[in-house]
């Protein structure tokens, strides 16, 4: 343990990018973010060319970093849209200004319950305030927003335009500190319907490997994927079917690792209201049958 916050807060910063997620700095002991708002825009240094949001800003890039948390002992935003993550916001009833309502670890636990499913075990922190935030990695082919309360009460999710204050970080209540999950998981389906995505381009690019094809295919995915979500009643499943077979020759080709491909069509059939082992069979199912059938990529 070392006494001086700089170097913690700094260890903090590193840490959560080491996993991938985009950092920015928080004004010491808050919550809110130390670089200027569009309102106070110097038009110099990296807002020359135009304001640049701590959105676009936040960072993955370790030097940077080392750079900024050496000026001051800055708690750490982690910026979710370009992390691709969802965080799950539990509060705590207090917080929320009325000591009777449910706080939202009870409401989510309940609709759990209600969903069929345990409480997912993935990476989570503890506020400052007593509250939880579950980390959860963002579907292909959705773009999810800030939410207030649609999951249930007491229950917010952060997204594209939203940040989450990473653990390490001190506020007057308290210290954000990891409360366990090694890593965070991929957001389940039944919870994706839940917070109501609109069908169109993701908010951040599939991590996919670089080779020729995978633009195409990642295209194809999430086109055939906002299919799955808008399917008439009566033909969710058909259409899943022929969705996934018209993808599965990317998967054929190379272009698309299988899993990418799977991952996405449940998320989608999930959220148009099929049951999980319904899209696991028909995916699989047209996947298989899919690559059997592909030829080969000059005479497709
Ligand atoms: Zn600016």
């Amino acid at each position: 343990m070392t006494h001086d916050p700089r170097s913690s807060l700094l260890r903090a910063a590193l840490d959560a990018a080491a996993r991938g997620w985009h950092v920015f700095p928080l004004r010491p002991s808050t919550k809110r973010p130390a670089l200027h708002g569009e309102a106070k825009c110097p038009h110099t240094g990296p807002c020359a060319g135009g304001h640049v949001k701590w959105e676009q800003r936040a960072t993955t890039d370790p030097d940077r970093i080392q750079a900024a948390w050496s000026r001051a002992p800055f708690n750490v935003g982690i910026a979710t849209g370009p992390s691709g993550l969802i965080v799950v916001d539990l509060d705590t009833s207090e917080h929320k200004g009325s000591a009777d309502a449910p706080d939202g670890a009870t409401t989510f636990g309940a609709l759990c319950e209600r969903a069929g499913h345990a409480v997912p075990d993935t990476f989570r922190t503890r506020t400052a305030s007593g509250g939880t935030h579950l980390y959860f990695t963002a579907p292909a082919g959705f773009r999810l927003s800030n939410t207030a309360g649609t999951v249930a009460a007491s229950v917010d999710t952060r997204a594209a335009g939203g940040y989450v204050v990473a653990a390490g970080s001190i506020v007057p209540g308290g210290r954000y500190e990891v409360e366990g999950g090694t890593a965070a998981v991929s957001l389940p389906g039944w919870l994706l319907a839940l917070l109501r995505p609109a069908p169109v381009a993701p908010a951040v690019p599939l991590r996919l490997p670089a080779v020729d094809g995978s633009r195409a295919a990642l295209a194809a995915l999430e086109a055939e994927c906002a299919a799955v979500v808008g399917a008439p009643d009566g033909l969710r499943n058909v259409t899943l079917n022929r969705c996934a077979f018209k993808v599965g020759r990317f998967v054929a080709w190379g272009d698309l690792p299988r899993h990418v491909a799977e991952d996405a069509f449940q998320a989608a059939g999930e959220a148009r209201g099929l049951t999980a082992a319904e899209c696991r069979a028909t995916i699989r199912s047209a996947l298989d049958s899919s690559v059997r059938k592909a030829r080969p990529r000059e005479t497709a």
